[in-house]
């Protein structure tokens, strides 16, 4: 999964484009739900919260560092609960 730092400026512009709807807006900052978070594996070729964010503040989260093919299988296991 991915993370947001505290360089996030509250643009909003993250939240829509992610495939999974992980991302929302936190106490202070947005957040992503690692959870819920592919690094949009099976979607994109890309993260696309990375694409769009214009202060670069999201990272890999270093609580959750995943390979490609957790990141796959979290996707069908998100995609088998509807
Ligand atoms: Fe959503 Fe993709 Fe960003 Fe993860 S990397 S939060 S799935 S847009
Ligand atoms: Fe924060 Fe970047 Fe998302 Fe904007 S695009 S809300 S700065 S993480």
């Amino acid at each position: 999964a991915l993370k947001i730092n505290e360089l996030c400026v509250n643009c909003d512009v993250c939240e829509p484009v992610c495939p999974n709807k992980a991302i929302s807006m936190g106490p202070e900052i947005y957040v992503i739900d690692p959870g819920l978070c592919t690094e949009c594996v099976g979607h994109f070729d890309e993260p696309q919260c990375v694409a769009v964010c214009p202060v670069e503040c999201i990272d890999p989260d270093p609580e959750h560092p995943e390979s490609e093919e957790q990141l796959l299988a979290k996707l069908f296991r998100l995609r088998a609960q509807g």
